[in-house]
């Protein structure tokens, strides 16, 4: 494709003059075909990289991105702009995805952004192939590796779309991947021969700091007094979160300035307090890692971490989202003494022994009241400090048990999120047509449900809409609810009520405690990948070079340069230029001193004197200056200078 027309699209849709670093290389490199991996830091503009050549060629560009929040505010843009996108999501209704499925297959559409989940399921891959697809973008690709920071299994899934397009060219974009995670991507996306375009992972207008204080609120606060502008606090848990918050408003006296936000608080919640904070009604955000992905406010001046991350992954990436509008921004880390053996702790509670994991997974039956053999599939509410309390365990060893038999395949525990009711049969076709339905509602329900939702009978749980239930069938959504539990009851239909709580889905049926299977080896490789990970930040907070040049290196780049602005830099510098104002005041001293010598002994020339000296001449000829404007020496009739005896008859005065 040629430049000049690049260039018209990008003036033309997004209304920007030229390129930022490496946009056009990789645009390029996609227009051509190649697979390609896009390594750039936030912010840099990694969007624009398959939303350019999407707009370009001809057919739907297909972006699998992993949070639903982030696909909306895409497709709006892209829709302001006036291109025709859409979204594939589990929020969806059958009928909706339908639609959206169809404008891809048939309509004029774009770009079509579908969540990890959905590329597994049969419909999606069915519609596939009735689709001009002009390329697969993958966004976070780190996603999919499992070595990396943020795993989520269902990015595994994105191979099996590689082997249904095998001539659509792939773009896999992260900004955050160590050498080692960047190559698993490329093995699960099978670009075999696809490059590989790195941008620097420095900031130059980010300024990183590192401070060590068993005093971290007084730390915090200084932040806030000397950085105007809007920030964001990072903690750990939602109750740092909340309650820092109340501190900073209690310490400052305004309540406005901050807020805080976490996974705990609903979806809408949570929307209206980012933009209160986006907006600049808060000047502040104290959030836990729910605050992320999808932040696009760009004049963020500061990120303070007042807890230590797990990774310097994490730390980059939420540091990373000050700054974004190029202006001087400050990225703080604050450290206290026992941070490294409080993080050794919480890593070892992270991989508590199999033993412990499997006497979880009894314990775990036993509550729900599951016998062996029994439990495949089903589903509960889950209240895990309940579940922690009556088996006699910390919470978060009960936490990380269940996400471990979570990673060998026996359950899923469901995020605290605002889930739509599911429901899928728990009988075949066959089978239901057999079953006398002896009230006549539930039969109604059920033929509704088949109508509405075509796919029920896939193995999977299907997203419902209970009003849209309610308007087909007549009933009104309270007695649709009851019937769908008495369905549920009677074993005809598994039923998940739309919740806010976690809950808890059972994959496998309850196995003989020896059978259980914690493959040893992914659990060996798993905890010293996560070793190595947390090294990682550490060797960053306690190193004594270059705050940049550690991460750059981190992310595989070698020929890294001080940046000379954070804090490790700046130390050096005042140091060093302590030190040279030191030696020379030292050195003029020794001049001065040594020239008197020399006069005392008879007078001399000036070029005599200088011709003893080592030193550049200049320094010698200055002292000389100094020396007879403080009256110590003077030249006589013969060109000659010589010493001035001052009254106390010694020759300085020290
Ligand atoms: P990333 O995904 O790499 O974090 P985004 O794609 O969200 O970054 O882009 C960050 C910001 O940069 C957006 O506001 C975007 O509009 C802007 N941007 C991207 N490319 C350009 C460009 N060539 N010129 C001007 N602004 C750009
Ligand atoms: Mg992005």
């Amino acid at each position: 494709m040629q430049r000049d027309r690049l260039y018209a699209i990008l003036r033309k849709y997004w209304g920007y003059e030229s390129f930022r670093p490496l946009q056009l290389e990789v645009i390029e490199a996609v227009c051509a075909g190649r697979d390609t991996l896009a390594l750039m830091p936030t912010g840099a503009g990694k969007s624009l990289l398959y939303q350019l050549p999407g707009a370009a060629m001809t057919g739907v560009c297909i972006v699998v991105t992993p949070l639903i929040a982030l696909m909306k505010d895409q497709v709006d843009r892209l829709r302001a702009r006036g291109i025709n996108a859409a979204a594939l999501h589990s929020g969806l209704t059958m009928r909706q995805a339908d639609i959206v499925l169809d404008n891809a297959s048939w309509g004029d559409l774009k770009f079509l952004y579908v969540a990890p989940e959905r590329v597994a399921n049969a419909t999606f891959r069915s519609r596939l192939r009735t689709m001009n697809v002009s390329l697969l973008a993958v966004d976070e690709a780190h996603c999919i590796s499992q070595w990396g920071y943020d795993f989520r299994p269902a990015y595994l899934r994105i191979a099996e779309l590689r082997e249904l397009l095998p001539e659509v060219p792939v773009l896999a974009l992260t900004a955050t991947a160590t050498p080692a995670v960047a190559e698993d991507v490329m093995r699960h996306l099978k670009m075999t021969d696809g490059c590989v375009l790195r941008s620097t992972f420095a900031r130059p207008n980010l300024s990183f700091a590192v401070r060590r204080t068993e005093d971290k609120y007084g730390q915090l606060l200084r932040v806030l007094n000397n950085v105007a502008g809007a920030g964001v606090i990072y903690v750990r848990t939602r109750e740092t979160a909340e309650k820092l918050a109340q501190w900073i408003g209690e310490q400052t006296g305004d309540s406005q300035l901050a807020e805080f936000y976490h996974g705990g608080l609903g979806h809408a919640e949570r929307t209206i307090r980012q933009e209160r904070w986006t907006s600049g009604a808060r000047r502040l955000m104290v959030a836990t890692n729910a605050f992320g992905m999808g932040i696009d406010k760009a004049d963020v001046r500061f990120v303070v971490h007042y807890d230590i991350p797990d990774s310097l992954e994490a730390y980059y990436q939420e540091a990373g989202r000050a700054g974004r509008d190029g202006r001087r921004s400050y990225a703080v880390l604050l450290t206290a003494s026992d941070d490294r053996s409080r993080a050794v702790r919480r890593f070892e509670n992270e991989f508590p022994p199999i033993e412990k994991i499997k006497e979880c997974y009894e314990a775990l039956f036993n509550y729900f009241g599951i016998g062996i053999g029994d439990g495949k599939f089903a589903s509960f509410d889950f209240n895990i400090h309940d579940f922690a309390k009556r088996a006699r365990m910390y919470t978060g060893t009960a936490y990380n048990a269940i996400r471990i038999l979570q990673q060998n395949g026996y359950m899923t525990l469901g995020g605290e999120t605002d889930n739509p009711p599911r429901i899928m049969f728990a009988v075949g076709r066959d089978e239901l047509y057999k079953i006398r339905i002896e009230r006549e509602e539930l039969d109604h329900i059920i033929r509704t449900l088949l109508r509405l939702y075509a796919g029920v009978f896939h193995d999977r749980l299907v997203p419902v809409d209970v009003r849209e239930i309610a308007s087909m069938s007549g009933y009104t959504a309270e007695r649709v609810r009851e019937f769908l539990k008495q369905l549920w009851q009677m074993r005809i239909i598994r039923y998940i009520p739309g919740s806010r709580s976690p809950v808890l889905f059972i994959d496998e049926e309850r196995l003989p405690s020896d059978d259980v299977f914690i493959s040893p080896e992914s659990y060996r490789i798993r905890k010293q990948m996560d070793a190595e990970r947390l090294e990682g930040i550490f060797v960053y907070a306690e190193g004594t070079g270059c705050r940049s040049v550690v991460i750059q290196r981190y992310f595989g780049e070698e020929d890294a340069a001080d940046c000379g602005t954070c804090d490790v830099c700046l130390e050096r510098r005042r140091m060093s230029g302590l030190a040279a104002s030191s030696e020379a005041s030292q050195m003029r001293d020794d001049v001065e001193h040594q020239i008197v010598a020399m006069l005392c002994e008879g007078p001399m020339t000036v070029k005599q004197i200088v011709g003893k000296f080592l030193c550049p001449p200049e320094l010698v000829t200055a002292a000389l200056d100094r020396l007879t404007a403080a009256g110590k020496i003077s030249a006589g009739g013969d060109g000659k200078l010589k010493y001035m005896r001052v009254s106390s008859g010694l020759p300085d005065d020290s």
